[in-house]
Formats: C-alpha cells, sequence, structure tokens
C-alpha cells in the first residue's frame, strides 16, 4: 500500500512516486519557479530565443527545451527552436510551416494516385535540345 519510492532525477532524494514524476515535490516547486521566471520573461520579451532566456532568467537551457517539449510554454517566443524542418521558416507549432505541409500533402497524394504525366516526356525534350546534346554525356 505504500507508495512507490523512486530516486529523484535531479536531487537524488527518495520521493513517492506518482505517474509521471521524476523528480521529487522539492525540485518540482523549484521547477515551477523556474518554469514562472521562463514565462514571465518570454511574455514581457516575445521572440527571445532560449539562449537569451536562460541567460536572463538563469534558468537552464535544457530546463527550457524541457518546458517547450512538454508543452507547457507557448513556443510563439522562441523563435529559434521551432523551424520548419524542410524550409527552415519559423513556426509556432509542429515540424513544418503551412507552405511545406501544403506541398508535402501534395507530394505525399502524388504518390499515392500515381501521376503518369510526370516524366516529362524525355523523347520529346532530346528532340527538341538535339543541338546541346554534346555537350552531355
Ligand atoms: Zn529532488
Ligand atoms: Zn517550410
Amino acid at each position: 500500500m505504500s507508495p512507490e519510492l523512486r530516486n529523484c532525477s535531479i536531487c537524488g532524494r527518495l520521493f513517492g512516486y506518482q505517474q509521471g514524476r521524476t523528480v521529487c515535490s522539492r525540485c518540482r516547486e523549484q521547477e515551477e519557479e523556474q518554469y514562472m521566471k521562463v514565462r514571465r520573461y518570454v511574455r514581457d520579451h516575445p521572440g527571445a530565443t532560449v539562449f537569451e532566456v536562460a541567460e536572463e532568467t538563469g534558468v537552464d537551457e535544457e530546463l527550457i527545451l524541457q518546458f517547450l517539449r512538454e508543452g507547457r510554454l507557448q513556443s510563439k517566443g522562441f523563435v529559434e527552436v521551432l523551424q520548419c524542418q524542410r524550409c527552415g521558416a519559423h513556426i509556432d507549432s509542429g515540424n513544418y510551416c503551412a507552405n511545406c505541409l501544403r506541398e508535402l500533402d501534395s507530394q505525399i497524394r502524388g504518390v499515392i494516385s500515381p501521376a503518369r504525366s510526370k516524366p516529362a516526356a524525355p523523347e520529346k525534350r532530346a528532340s527538341r535540345d538535339r543541338m546541346h546534346i554534346k555537350d552531355q554525356s
């Protein structure tokens, strides 16, 4: 009946394990404080980078990233963290910007329903480009 005991991943103290918790309540509280600090800073300085926020608040960069990963922080303020994985555009959430999402989506659709017309008629092209054929090969 006694709660499962775990070592806090930060201070190593034993604590009664609760679902999803890897740190003791004391560290959790500290984390919460740091979270509030970060939150406040980002609210006052929208567009701040993680590095900047870490510098200004004294909160560990890793912890800030963790907040972001957990979705506890609005990513809006962190322009350097969330970028489109395809073109690098700044995005508010997800992995891709709206443009790339649209493109990827149409690409996927093209794969599913094969567009036969896609290989731009190589013969026709070759005959039209005949003058340049010596430059090839
Ligand atoms: Zn602890
Ligand atoms: Zn993009």
